[in-house]
Protein backbone atom coordinates (compact mmCIF):
# COMPACT_ATOMS: atom_id res chain seq x y z
CA UNK A 1 0.00 0.00 0.00
CA UNK A 2 1.12 3.72 -1.19
CA UNK A 3 2.59 5.89 1.92
CA UNK A 4 0.86 9.69 1.24
CA UNK A 5 4.67 10.38 0.31
CA UNK A 6 4.25 7.78 -2.28
CA UNK A 7 0.97 9.02 -3.65
CA UNK A 8 1.96 12.31 -4.47
CA UNK A 9 5.03 11.58 -6.13
CA UNK A 10 3.14 8.93 -8.05
CA UNK A 11 0.72 12.03 -9.39
CA UNK A 12 3.94 13.56 -10.56
CA UNK A 13 4.50 11.27 -12.77
CA UNK A 14 0.83 11.62 -15.22
CA UNK A 15 1.22 13.59 -17.94
CA UNK A 16 -2.41 15.18 -17.31
CA UNK A 17 -4.48 17.98 -19.48
CA UNK A 18 -5.78 20.37 -17.13
CA UNK A 19 -7.05 23.85 -17.53
CA UNK A 20 -7.33 25.99 -14.40
CA UNK A 21 -9.28 29.25 -14.83
CA UNK A 22 -8.30 29.19 -18.69
CA UNK A 23 -4.46 28.44 -18.38
CA UNK A 24 -2.61 25.09 -18.99
CA UNK A 25 -0.90 23.53 -16.04
CA UNK A 26 1.63 21.46 -16.65
CA UNK A 27 2.23 20.44 -12.61
CA UNK A 28 -0.88 20.46 -10.41
CA UNK A 29 0.38 18.86 -7.79
CA UNK A 30 1.67 22.25 -5.87
CA UNK A 31 -1.22 24.68 -7.60
CA UNK A 32 -2.78 25.96 -4.81
CA UNK A 33 -6.43 25.19 -6.25
CA UNK A 34 -5.43 21.40 -6.47
CA UNK A 35 -3.45 20.85 -3.72
CA UNK A 36 -5.42 21.41 -0.77
CA UNK A 37 -7.37 18.33 -2.31
CA UNK A 38 -4.64 16.45 -2.97
CA UNK A 39 -3.90 16.99 0.98
CA UNK A 40 -7.46 15.70 1.24
CA UNK A 41 -7.10 12.58 -0.46
CA UNK A 42 -3.59 11.91 0.69
CA UNK A 43 -5.58 11.51 4.05
CA UNK A 44 -7.20 7.97 2.65
CA UNK A 45 -3.33 7.35 2.71
CA UNK A 46 -2.29 7.96 5.39
CA UNK A 47 -4.44 6.41 7.93
CA UNK A 48 -3.51 2.83 5.81
CA UNK A 49 -0.07 3.07 7.61
CA UNK A 50 -0.98 5.16 11.37
CA UNK A 51 -1.43 2.81 13.93
CA UNK A 52 -4.34 3.99 15.54
CA UNK A 53 -6.55 3.93 12.06
CA UNK A 54 -5.13 1.24 10.17
CA UNK A 55 -7.08 -1.47 11.01
CA UNK A 56 -10.06 0.63 9.62
CA UNK A 57 -8.11 1.60 6.65
CA UNK A 58 -6.86 -1.45 5.65
CA UNK A 59 -8.50 -4.91 4.55
CA UNK A 60 -7.51 -8.13 3.19
CA UNK A 61 -8.35 -8.99 -0.17
CA UNK A 62 -9.00 -12.00 -1.36
CA UNK A 63 -7.58 -11.16 -4.95
CA UNK A 64 -3.93 -10.32 -4.24
CA UNK A 65 -3.61 -12.54 -1.04
CA UNK A 66 -2.90 -9.22 1.08
CA UNK A 67 -3.40 -5.83 3.03
CA UNK A 68 -4.85 -3.18 0.65
CA UNK A 69 -6.20 0.38 1.26
CA UNK A 70 -9.75 -0.02 2.10
CA UNK A 71 -10.79 2.39 -1.20
CA UNK A 72 -9.79 -0.41 -3.59
CA UNK A 73 -11.38 -3.41 -1.51
CA UNK A 74 -14.27 -5.46 -2.15
CA UNK A 75 -17.41 -5.85 0.10
CA UNK A 76 -16.80 -9.53 1.31
CA UNK A 77 -18.75 -9.53 4.36
CA UNK A 78 -21.32 -7.05 5.97
CA UNK A 79 -18.70 -5.06 8.60
CA UNK A 80 -16.89 -4.63 4.96
CA UNK A 81 -19.82 -1.65 4.72
CA UNK A 82 -19.81 -0.97 8.25
CA UNK A 83 -16.12 -0.70 8.30
CA UNK A 84 -16.65 1.87 5.22
CA UNK A 85 -18.98 3.92 6.89
CA UNK A 86 -16.66 4.72 10.08
CA UNK A 87 -13.83 5.17 8.14
CA UNK A 88 -15.79 7.13 5.94
CA UNK A 89 -17.09 9.25 9.03
CA UNK A 90 -13.53 9.47 10.55
CA UNK A 91 -11.70 10.96 7.20
CA UNK A 92 -15.12 13.65 7.19
CA UNK A 93 -14.19 14.90 10.51
CA UNK A 94 -10.21 14.53 9.85
CA UNK A 95 -10.43 16.82 6.86
CA UNK A 96 -14.05 18.92 6.82
CA UNK A 97 -14.29 18.08 3.30
CA UNK A 98 -14.85 15.83 0.42
CA UNK A 99 -11.65 13.33 0.18
CA UNK A 100 -12.51 12.22 -3.13
CA UNK A 101 -11.90 8.32 -2.90
CA UNK A 102 -15.64 6.90 -2.41
CA UNK A 103 -17.02 7.12 -6.03
CA UNK A 104 -14.36 4.98 -7.22
CA UNK A 105 -14.69 2.37 -4.24
CA UNK A 106 -18.38 2.38 -4.65
CA UNK A 107 -17.93 1.80 -8.56
CA UNK A 108 -15.12 -1.03 -8.05
CA UNK A 109 -18.33 -2.80 -6.37
CA UNK A 110 -21.15 -2.19 -8.65
CA UNK A 111 -19.11 -3.08 -11.53
CA UNK A 112 -18.01 -6.27 -9.94
CA UNK A 113 -21.28 -7.16 -9.26
CA UNK A 114 -22.48 -6.21 -12.83
CA UNK A 115 -19.55 -7.81 -14.65
CA UNK A 116 -20.36 -11.11 -12.79
CA UNK A 117 -23.74 -10.71 -14.14
CA UNK A 118 -22.48 -9.69 -17.95
CA UNK A 119 -21.05 -13.16 -17.80
CA UNK A 120 -17.36 -14.82 -16.90
CA UNK A 121 -15.57 -12.83 -19.97
CA UNK A 122 -15.97 -9.68 -18.70
CA UNK A 123 -15.79 -10.66 -15.14
CA UNK A 124 -12.17 -11.92 -15.70
CA UNK A 125 -11.25 -8.59 -17.73
CA UNK A 126 -12.69 -6.65 -14.59
CA UNK A 127 -10.74 -8.84 -12.06
CA UNK A 128 -7.97 -8.52 -13.89
CA UNK A 129 -7.51 -4.52 -13.71
CA UNK A 130 -8.59 -4.71 -10.26
CA UNK A 131 -5.73 -6.66 -9.14
CA UNK A 132 -3.67 -4.05 -10.55
CA UNK A 133 -5.81 -1.39 -8.82
CA UNK A 134 -5.34 -2.90 -5.51
CA UNK A 135 -1.75 -3.68 -6.24
CA UNK A 136 -0.80 -0.10 -7.06
CA UNK A 137 -3.07 1.15 -4.52
CA UNK A 138 -4.76 3.66 -6.81
CA UNK A 139 -6.77 6.27 -6.65
CA UNK A 140 -9.77 5.75 -9.20
CA UNK A 141 -12.19 8.66 -10.57
CA UNK A 142 -16.13 7.00 -10.76
CA UNK A 143 -17.34 9.13 -13.89
CA UNK A 144 -20.59 8.69 -14.39
CA UNK A 145 -23.11 11.90 -14.41
CA UNK A 146 -23.18 13.25 -18.48
CA UNK A 147 -24.16 16.73 -18.97
CA UNK A 148 -27.39 15.32 -20.61
CA UNK A 149 -28.49 19.18 -22.39
CA UNK A 150 -32.03 18.77 -22.79
CA UNK A 151 -33.58 16.18 -19.60
CA UNK A 152 -36.58 15.55 -21.68
CA UNK A 153 -34.32 13.89 -24.36
CA UNK A 154 -33.05 10.65 -24.94
CA UNK A 155 -29.32 10.13 -25.33
CA UNK A 156 -29.62 9.12 -29.07
CA UNK A 157 -31.59 12.20 -29.45
CA UNK A 158 -28.72 14.46 -28.68
CA UNK A 159 -25.41 12.00 -28.42
CA UNK A 160 -22.81 14.93 -27.56
CA UNK A 161 -24.64 15.22 -24.20
CA UNK A 162 -23.27 11.60 -23.35
CA UNK A 163 -20.28 9.75 -23.45
CA UNK A 164 -20.69 7.46 -26.02
CA UNK A 165 -18.78 4.15 -28.40
CA UNK A 166 -18.54 5.92 -31.73
CA UNK A 167 -15.82 2.97 -32.73
CA UNK A 168 -14.59 -0.42 -32.58
CA UNK A 169 -12.04 -2.25 -34.03
CA UNK A 170 -10.30 -5.40 -33.30
CA UNK A 171 -7.79 -3.27 -30.56
CA UNK A 172 -10.63 -2.02 -28.56
CA UNK A 173 -13.11 0.92 -28.35
CA UNK A 174 -13.22 4.80 -28.89
CA UNK A 175 -15.27 6.70 -26.96
CA UNK A 176 -16.62 10.72 -27.07
CA UNK A 177 -18.34 12.66 -24.75
CA UNK A 178 -17.96 14.31 -21.13
CA UNK A 179 -18.84 13.74 -17.81
CA UNK A 180 -18.95 16.53 -15.34
CA UNK A 181 -18.83 16.87 -11.54
CA UNK A 182 -15.94 14.75 -11.37
CA UNK A 183 -14.98 14.45 -8.47
CA UNK A 184 -11.47 13.71 -7.55
CA UNK A 185 -10.28 13.23 -11.09
CA UNK A 186 -7.07 15.38 -11.03
CA UNK A 187 -5.86 13.82 -8.55
CA UNK A 188 -6.66 10.18 -9.64
CA UNK A 189 -4.58 7.92 -11.31
CA UNK A 190 -7.49 6.21 -13.43
CA UNK A 191 -11.10 6.96 -14.69
CA UNK A 192 -13.83 4.40 -14.31
CA UNK A 193 -16.14 5.62 -17.07
CA UNK A 194 -19.74 4.08 -16.50
CA UNK A 195 -23.48 4.79 -17.83
CA UNK A 196 -24.82 7.68 -16.26
CA UNK A 197 -28.65 6.65 -16.84
CA UNK A 198 -30.58 3.34 -17.67
CA UNK A 199 -30.01 3.24 -21.21
CA UNK A 200 -33.12 1.35 -23.81
CA UNK A 201 -32.80 -0.64 -26.60
CA UNK A 202 -30.92 1.35 -29.58
CA UNK A 203 -28.96 3.23 -26.90
CA UNK A 204 -26.19 0.41 -26.61
CA UNK A 205 -23.51 2.39 -27.67
CA UNK A 206 -24.50 4.21 -24.44
CA UNK A 207 -24.13 1.56 -22.24
CA UNK A 208 -20.68 1.46 -21.76
CA UNK A 209 -18.22 0.87 -18.88
CA UNK A 210 -14.66 1.02 -19.27
CA UNK A 211 -11.42 2.15 -17.52
CA UNK A 212 -9.05 5.01 -18.76
CA UNK A 213 -5.58 6.35 -17.55
CA UNK A 214 -6.61 10.06 -16.18
CA UNK A 215 -3.85 11.68 -18.78
CA UNK A 216 -4.76 9.18 -21.26
CA UNK A 217 -4.44 10.87 -24.80
CA UNK A 218 -7.94 12.48 -25.53
CA UNK A 219 -8.54 13.14 -22.10
CA UNK A 220 -8.78 17.14 -21.31
CA UNK A 221 -9.45 18.01 -17.36
CA UNK A 222 -11.02 21.64 -16.52
CA UNK A 223 -11.23 22.20 -12.85
CA UNK A 224 -14.52 23.62 -11.47
CA UNK A 225 -14.28 27.01 -10.12
CA UNK A 226 -15.77 27.06 -6.26
CA UNK A 227 -16.84 30.22 -4.76
CA UNK A 228 -13.86 31.99 -2.61
CA UNK A 229 -10.64 29.68 -4.21
CA UNK A 230 -8.90 33.03 -4.51
CA UNK A 231 -8.53 32.46 -0.87
CA UNK A 232 -7.26 29.15 -0.98
CA UNK A 233 -4.09 28.64 0.89
CA UNK A 234 -4.17 32.12 2.60
CA UNK A 235 -5.14 33.22 5.87
CA UNK A 236 -8.99 33.21 5.25
CA UNK A 237 -8.91 29.99 3.72
CA UNK A 238 -11.46 28.69 6.19
CA UNK A 239 -10.58 25.27 6.15
CA UNK A 240 -6.65 26.04 6.10
CA UNK A 241 -5.57 22.08 5.01
CA UNK A 242 -7.66 20.88 2.90
CA UNK A 243 -10.68 20.92 -0.05
CA UNK A 244 -12.77 19.11 -2.45
CA UNK A 245 -12.66 18.86 -6.05
CA UNK A 246 -14.92 18.65 -9.03
CA UNK A 247 -13.77 18.79 -12.37
CA UNK A 248 -15.42 18.63 -16.34
CA UNK A 249 -13.41 15.94 -18.16
CA UNK A 250 -13.61 15.91 -21.95
CA UNK A 251 -13.14 12.40 -23.70
CA UNK A 252 -12.17 13.24 -27.20
CA UNK A 253 -11.90 10.13 -29.10
CA UNK A 254 -10.28 8.09 -26.50
CA UNK A 255 -8.90 4.60 -27.05
CA UNK A 256 -9.67 2.23 -25.03
CA UNK A 257 -8.31 -1.34 -25.10
CA UNK A 258 -10.62 -4.28 -25.19
CA UNK A 259 -8.60 -5.38 -21.92
CA UNK A 260 -9.80 -2.30 -19.99
CA UNK A 261 -13.98 -2.45 -21.53
CA UNK A 262 -15.87 -4.12 -19.24
CA UNK A 263 -19.73 -3.38 -20.21
CA UNK A 264 -20.10 -2.67 -24.16
CA UNK A 265 -23.74 -2.62 -24.99
CA UNK A 266 -24.99 -4.83 -22.63
CA UNK A 267 -28.37 -2.88 -21.35
CA UNK A 268 -28.88 -5.45 -18.18
CA UNK A 269 -25.48 -4.91 -17.11
CA UNK A 270 -25.24 -1.38 -17.17
CA UNK A 271 -28.92 -1.29 -15.44
CA UNK A 272 -27.19 -3.26 -12.91
CA UNK A 273 -24.40 -1.34 -12.45
CA UNK A 274 -26.03 1.98 -11.69
CA UNK A 275 -28.73 0.54 -9.10
CA UNK A 276 -26.09 -1.30 -7.30
CA UNK A 277 -23.69 1.95 -7.30
CA UNK A 278 -26.58 4.33 -6.82
CA UNK A 279 -26.89 2.15 -3.61
CA UNK A 280 -23.54 2.17 -2.19
CA UNK A 281 -22.94 5.33 -3.08
CA UNK A 282 -26.09 6.65 -1.22
CA UNK A 283 -25.42 5.12 2.18
CA UNK A 284 -21.32 6.48 1.77
CA UNK A 285 -22.79 9.58 2.75
CA UNK A 286 -24.25 8.21 5.79
CA UNK A 287 -20.28 8.19 6.59
CA UNK A 288 -18.13 11.09 5.14
CA UNK A 289 -21.09 13.64 5.70
CA UNK A 290 -21.73 13.54 9.69
CA UNK A 291 -17.96 13.51 9.40
CA UNK A 292 -17.91 17.14 8.07
CA UNK A 293 -20.65 18.07 9.96
CA UNK A 294 -18.82 17.32 13.13
CA UNK A 295 -16.44 19.42 11.99
CA UNK A 296 -19.18 22.28 11.70
CA UNK A 297 -20.82 21.44 15.12
CA UNK A 298 -17.31 21.42 16.89
CA UNK A 299 -16.86 25.42 15.18
CA UNK A 300 -20.07 26.19 16.45
CA UNK A 301 -19.14 25.06 19.86
CA UNK A 302 -16.09 26.46 20.03
CA UNK A 303 -17.54 29.70 19.20
CA UNK A 304 -20.27 30.23 21.66
CA UNK A 305 -16.89 29.28 24.41
CA UNK A 306 -15.10 32.32 22.47
CA UNK A 307 -18.40 34.12 22.97
CA UNK A 308 -19.13 33.59 26.47
CA UNK A 309 -22.42 32.03 25.62
CA UNK A 310 -21.62 28.17 25.67
CA UNK A 311 -23.77 27.94 29.34
CA UNK A 312 -27.23 29.35 27.79
CA UNK A 313 -29.73 26.84 27.31
CA UNK A 314 -30.62 27.57 23.99
CA UNK A 315 -27.51 27.71 22.82
CA UNK A 316 -26.70 24.23 24.20
CA UNK A 317 -29.99 23.11 23.06
CA UNK A 318 -28.87 24.41 18.99
CA UNK A 319 -25.90 21.98 19.81
CA UNK A 320 -27.81 19.15 20.83
CA UNK A 321 -30.44 19.71 17.47
CA UNK A 322 -26.85 19.63 15.05
CA UNK A 323 -25.64 16.33 16.99
CA UNK A 324 -28.99 14.71 16.99
CA UNK A 325 -29.73 15.60 13.09
CA UNK A 326 -25.68 14.41 12.33
CA UNK A 327 -26.28 11.25 14.12
CA UNK A 328 -29.71 10.32 12.45
CA UNK A 329 -27.77 10.73 8.85
CA UNK A 330 -24.86 8.73 10.40
CA UNK A 331 -27.32 5.85 12.09
CA UNK A 332 -29.47 4.92 8.55
CA UNK A 333 -25.96 4.71 6.72
CA UNK A 334 -24.82 2.28 9.01
CA UNK A 335 -27.98 0.57 9.38
CA UNK A 336 -28.24 0.44 5.23
CA UNK A 337 -24.71 -1.09 5.62
CA UNK A 338 -26.10 -3.15 8.69
CA UNK A 339 -29.20 -4.78 6.95
CA UNK A 340 -27.15 -5.54 3.74
CA UNK A 341 -27.83 -8.98 1.93
CA UNK A 342 -25.20 -11.31 -0.07
CA UNK A 343 -25.42 -10.73 -3.79
CA UNK A 344 -24.82 -13.94 -6.03
CA UNK A 345 -21.05 -12.62 -6.87
CA UNK A 346 -20.49 -12.87 -3.19
CA UNK A 347 -20.66 -9.08 -2.29
CA UNK A 348 -22.63 -7.58 0.16
CA UNK A 349 -25.21 -5.12 -1.15
CA UNK A 350 -26.45 -2.44 1.19
CA UNK A 351 -30.42 -2.30 2.12
CA UNK A 352 -31.74 0.14 -0.93
CA UNK A 353 -34.46 1.28 1.03
CA UNK A 354 -32.29 2.40 3.72
CA UNK A 355 -29.33 3.22 1.62
CA UNK A 356 -32.14 6.13 -0.32
CA UNK A 357 -33.49 7.50 3.28
CA UNK A 358 -30.10 8.20 4.65
CA UNK A 359 -29.24 9.95 0.92
CA UNK A 360 -32.96 11.66 1.23
CA UNK A 361 -31.60 12.53 5.22
CA UNK A 362 -28.77 14.54 3.45
CA UNK A 363 -30.55 15.91 0.80
CA UNK A 364 -32.09 18.15 4.01
CA UNK A 365 -30.71 17.73 7.58
CA UNK A 366 -27.70 19.38 6.19
CA UNK A 367 -29.48 22.41 5.58
CA UNK A 368 -31.35 22.85 9.24
CA UNK A 369 -27.56 22.19 10.44
CA UNK A 370 -26.00 25.10 9.03
CA UNK A 371 -28.51 27.28 9.34
CA UNK A 372 -28.06 26.69 13.07
CA UNK A 373 -24.79 27.02 12.74
CA UNK A 374 -25.24 30.37 11.33
CA UNK A 375 -27.36 31.10 13.92
CA UNK A 376 -24.90 30.30 16.56
CA UNK A 377 -21.77 32.02 15.01
CA UNK A 378 -23.48 35.53 14.57
CA UNK A 379 -23.39 37.94 11.78
CA UNK A 380 -19.23 38.48 11.90
CA UNK A 381 -19.07 35.25 10.35
CA UNK A 382 -20.28 37.27 6.97
CA UNK A 383 -18.68 40.62 7.69
CA UNK A 384 -15.43 40.14 9.62
CA UNK A 385 -12.25 41.53 7.49
CA UNK A 386 -9.42 39.63 6.46
CA UNK A 387 -7.52 37.76 8.61
CA UNK A 388 -4.53 39.70 7.15
CA UNK A 389 -5.50 42.61 8.40
CA UNK A 390 -5.03 41.06 12.18
CA UNK A 391 -1.13 40.91 10.93
CA UNK A 392 -0.94 44.47 9.66
CA UNK A 393 1.34 46.85 11.93
CA UNK A 394 -1.16 49.58 11.98
CA UNK A 395 -4.42 48.20 11.47
CA UNK A 396 -3.90 44.94 12.97
CA UNK A 397 -3.61 45.38 16.88
CA UNK A 398 -6.82 47.77 16.48
CA UNK A 399 -8.51 45.70 14.60
CA UNK A 400 -7.58 42.19 17.27
CA UNK A 401 -9.18 44.42 19.88
CA UNK A 402 -12.77 44.17 17.73
CA UNK A 403 -12.91 40.97 16.84
CA UNK A 404 -11.25 39.72 20.36
CA UNK A 405 -8.76 36.71 19.49
CA UNK A 406 -7.56 35.47 16.22
CA UNK A 407 -8.74 32.01 17.32
CA UNK A 408 -12.40 33.46 16.92
CA UNK A 409 -11.48 35.01 13.77
CA UNK A 410 -10.23 31.65 12.08
CA UNK A 411 -13.43 29.71 13.54
CA UNK A 412 -15.75 32.12 12.38
CA UNK A 413 -14.04 31.33 8.72
CA UNK A 414 -14.35 27.98 9.16
CA UNK A 415 -17.99 28.23 9.52
CA UNK A 416 -18.08 30.32 7.07
CA UNK A 417 -16.61 27.94 4.27
CA UNK A 418 -18.71 25.30 5.51
CA UNK A 419 -21.86 27.08 5.27
CA UNK A 420 -21.89 29.58 2.40
CA UNK A 421 -18.45 29.81 1.60
CA UNK A 422 -16.37 27.70 -0.25
CA UNK A 423 -16.59 24.63 1.02
CA UNK A 424 -20.47 25.17 0.88
CA UNK A 425 -20.12 23.90 -2.66
CA UNK A 426 -19.09 20.34 -1.02
CA UNK A 427 -20.32 20.38 1.93
CA UNK A 428 -24.15 21.91 0.88
CA UNK A 429 -24.51 21.73 -2.77
CA UNK A 430 -22.66 17.39 -2.58
CA UNK A 431 -25.08 17.02 -0.16
CA UNK A 432 -28.02 18.06 -2.54
CA UNK A 433 -27.06 16.67 -5.61
CA UNK A 434 -23.98 14.03 -5.15
CA UNK A 435 -25.28 10.43 -5.73
CA UNK A 436 -28.56 11.53 -7.41
CA UNK A 437 -30.98 14.67 -6.57
CA UNK A 438 -33.48 13.62 -4.41
CA UNK A 439 -36.00 12.82 -6.50
CA UNK A 440 -33.90 10.12 -7.83
CA UNK A 441 -34.24 8.43 -4.02
CA UNK A 442 -37.50 9.14 -3.70
CA UNK A 443 -37.73 6.85 -7.25
CA UNK A 444 -36.05 3.61 -5.69
CA UNK A 445 -37.79 4.32 -2.16
CA UNK A 446 -41.47 3.93 -4.22
CA UNK A 447 -40.08 1.11 -6.53
CA UNK A 448 -38.67 -0.99 -3.23
CA UNK A 449 -41.48 -0.16 -0.80
CA UNK A 450 -43.98 -3.11 -0.06
CA UNK A 451 -47.25 -1.04 -0.22
CA UNK A 452 -49.32 -3.80 -0.51
CA UNK A 453 -48.25 -5.85 2.55
CA UNK A 454 -48.37 -1.96 4.38
CA UNK A 455 -52.27 -2.02 3.12
CA UNK A 456 -52.97 -5.55 4.14
CA UNK A 457 -51.60 -4.76 7.88
CA UNK A 458 -54.05 -1.63 7.95
CA UNK A 459 -57.23 -3.38 6.93
CA UNK A 460 -56.59 -6.46 9.36
CA UNK A 461 -56.53 -3.94 12.22
CA UNK A 462 -59.40 -1.96 11.05
CA UNK A 463 -61.26 -4.93 10.72
CA UNK A 464 -60.95 -5.63 7.10
CA UNK A 465 -61.37 -9.02 4.88
CA UNK A 466 -57.66 -9.27 3.12
CA UNK A 467 -58.32 -10.58 -0.65
C1 LIG B 1 -20.21 18.24 -5.38
C2 LIG B 1 -20.66 17.18 -6.36
C3 LIG B 1 -19.86 16.06 -6.58
C4 LIG B 1 -20.22 15.10 -7.52
N1 LIG B 1 -19.38 14.04 -7.77
C5 LIG B 1 -19.65 13.21 -8.82
C6 LIG B 1 -18.72 12.20 -9.22
O1 LIG B 1 -17.66 12.05 -8.63
N2 LIG B 1 -19.01 11.42 -10.28
C7 LIG B 1 -20.17 11.56 -10.97
O2 LIG B 1 -20.36 10.84 -11.93
N3 LIG B 1 -21.07 12.52 -10.63
C8 LIG B 1 -20.84 13.33 -9.57
N4 LIG B 1 -21.75 14.30 -9.21
C9 LIG B 1 -22.95 14.45 -10.03
C10 LIG B 1 -24.27 14.15 -9.36
O3 LIG B 1 -24.50 12.76 -9.32
C11 LIG B 1 -25.32 14.93 -10.16
O4 LIG B 1 -25.15 16.30 -9.83
C12 LIG B 1 -26.73 14.49 -9.88
O5 LIG B 1 -26.95 13.19 -10.38
C13 LIG B 1 -27.73 15.47 -10.51
O6 LIG B 1 -27.45 15.65 -11.85
P1 LIG B 1 -27.37 17.13 -12.44
O7 LIG B 1 -26.38 17.89 -11.64
O8 LIG B 1 -27.16 17.01 -13.89
O9 LIG B 1 -28.77 17.78 -12.14
P2 LIG B 1 -30.14 17.46 -12.87
O10 LIG B 1 -30.24 15.98 -13.14
O11 LIG B 1 -30.33 18.38 -14.01
O12 LIG B 1 -31.18 17.80 -11.73
C14 LIG B 1 -31.66 19.13 -11.49
C15 LIG B 1 -33.17 19.05 -11.21
O13 LIG B 1 -33.83 18.58 -12.38
C16 LIG B 1 -34.66 17.46 -12.07
N5 LIG B 1 -34.65 16.55 -13.22
C17 LIG B 1 -33.55 16.01 -13.81
N6 LIG B 1 -33.93 15.25 -14.86
C18 LIG B 1 -35.26 15.29 -14.93
C19 LIG B 1 -36.23 14.72 -15.80
N7 LIG B 1 -35.87 13.91 -16.80
N8 LIG B 1 -37.52 15.01 -15.57
C20 LIG B 1 -37.89 15.81 -14.56
N9 LIG B 1 -37.02 16.39 -13.70
C21 LIG B 1 -35.72 16.14 -13.88
C22 LIG B 1 -34.01 16.83 -10.83
O14 LIG B 1 -34.93 16.06 -10.07
C23 LIG B 1 -33.50 18.06 -10.09
O15 LIG B 1 -34.50 18.60 -9.29
C24 LIG B 1 -21.43 15.25 -8.24
C25 LIG B 1 -22.24 16.37 -8.01
C26 LIG B 1 -21.87 17.33 -7.09
C27 LIG B 1 -22.73 18.54 -6.91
Amino acid sequence: MKTAEEYLSSLRDRALVLWIDGQRVDDPVDHPKVRPAINAVAETYRLAHDPEHAALATAHSELTGGAVNRFTHIFRQPEDLIRKIELQRILGRITGTCFQRCVGMDGLNALFIATWEAGPEAHARFLDWLVGVQERDEVICGAMTDPKGDRSRRPAEQPDHYLRVVARDADGIVIRGAKIHQTGAANAHQILVMPGAAMRPGEEDFAVAAAVAADAPGVTMILGRQPSDERKGGPDAGNCRYCGQEVVVLFEDVRVPWSRVFIDGDLAASATLLEAFAGYHRASYGGCKPGNLDVLIGASAALAREHGVDGAHHVKDKLIEMAHLTETIHGVGLAASARSTRHGSGVWQVDPILANVCKQNVTRLPYEIVRLAEDLAGGMMATMPSLADLDHPEIGPRLRAIIGSEARGRLLRLVEFMTYGAGAVPLRIECMHGAGSPQAQRIVIQRHIDWQARIEAARRLAGLENP
